[in-house]
């Protein structure tokens, strides 16, 4: 268990593990993630476990606009890099982040291929791949490896929730047993690993939520991304929620805090908080529609674990 004091040295005077924090010193500026989609599907959407998907995922709601019309890679990174640098001024490096679907789920080969385009661009530093625990084969995970001995790589994996009813409900095609495999096999090679974990899932309850806290606290996790449960169109929760919007209890931006700050509490020291939201487009969100933009969580966050008197890693039992 830790301290406050040990934990707000460790963690820049903050009570929780800041990514962008770490990497500054780690890489000695911040990183900025451009987003890709480099054309890949998933298993859940190509027919080989479903064709549906997950019920709350549509990949418009996750992928920056800039993506939607354009196939190129190397041209995706160049409108993604003047965008973040209108953005972000002083942000010289860039990543490579493979984002959108399963970006493992392919022949060895082609992957190889498809990252190497992204790495051959003259202002990317390295890559970041989104995927499915169960798109993640030992040669795959043998060539990240490999990979990761030439340029950073990190790895993210989707865990959306640590309950099985609560994955079988939302179709995901794969239990937690599978993710706690793939994080394991991945850490074992040496790879970074970011979770991504989604809060406000239907059947997940507080005890579920903290007993998945516990199991990702013995997982070798670097790092973990929080979002919170959002209906975006077209997708089955959006048709479930106009059938039956009281069928759905979605979280207002208090109850999210404070399910990811009880996350936190069990979580060890050593893991970065690398996200804590996401915003959807407003012509794709169905509901809740919060009114506050994603750069007010941190300080919000902040302010919670002041008031609850707690910091990440206060439960951790290691
Ligand atoms: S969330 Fe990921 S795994 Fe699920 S349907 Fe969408 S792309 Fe596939």
């Amino acid at each position: 268990m830790s301290t406050l004091e040990a934990s707000l040295a460790r963690f820049n005077g903050r009570r929780y593990h800041v990514y962008n924090d770490w990497i500054k010193l780690e890489h000695g500026g911040r990183l900025q993630k451009v987003s890709i989609d480099a054309g890949f599907t998933c298993p859940n959407r190509d027919g080989a476990l479903g064709v549906g998907g997950c019920s709350f995922c549509n990949n418009e709601g996750f992928s920056p606009s800039y993506l939607r019309d354009e196939r190129d890679i190397t041209r995706q990174i160049d409108t993604g890099i003047a965008f973040m640098r209108r953005r972000y001024p002083k942000t010289q490096s860039f990543l490579a982040y493979f984002q959108s679907y399963s970006n493992t789920y392919d022949d060895l080969d082609k992957l190889k291929a498809i990252y190497a385009v992204a790495l051959a661009h003259p202002a990317i530093e390295g890559i970041v791949i989104g995927t499915r625990p169960d798109c993640l084969p030992d040669a795959t995970l043998d060539y990240l490896a490999e990979l990761a001995t030439r340029t950073m790589v990190e790895l993210e994996i989707g865990i959306e929730s640590c309950a099985d009813d609560v994955l079988r409900e939302c179709l995901r095609g794969h239990d937690f047993a599978c993710t706690q495999d793939a994080i394991r096999r991945a850490a074992a090679r040496g790879l970074f690993v970011t979770g991504h974990l989604l809060l406000g899932l239907p059947l997940e309850t507080s005890a579920t939520l903290i007993s998945g806290a516990r199991a990702l606290a013995e997982l070798p996790l670097d790092a973990m991304k929080f979002h919170q449960l959002q209906i975006v169109r077209n997708t089955r929760l959006a048709n479930q929620y106009r059938a039956a919007p009281e069928s759905l209890a979605l979280l207002d931006p208090a109850s999210y805090l404070d399910a990811v700050i009880d996350v936190l509490e069990y979580l060890p020291p050593s893991i970065k908080i690398q996200r804590l939201g996401s915003e959807v487009p407003p012509d794709v969100l169905v509901s809740p529609d919060w009114g506050m933009r994603l750069h007010k969580f941190p300080a919000r966050l902040e302010a919670r674990l002041q008031q609850r008197d707690t910091w990440q890693g206060r439960l951790f039992a290691g």
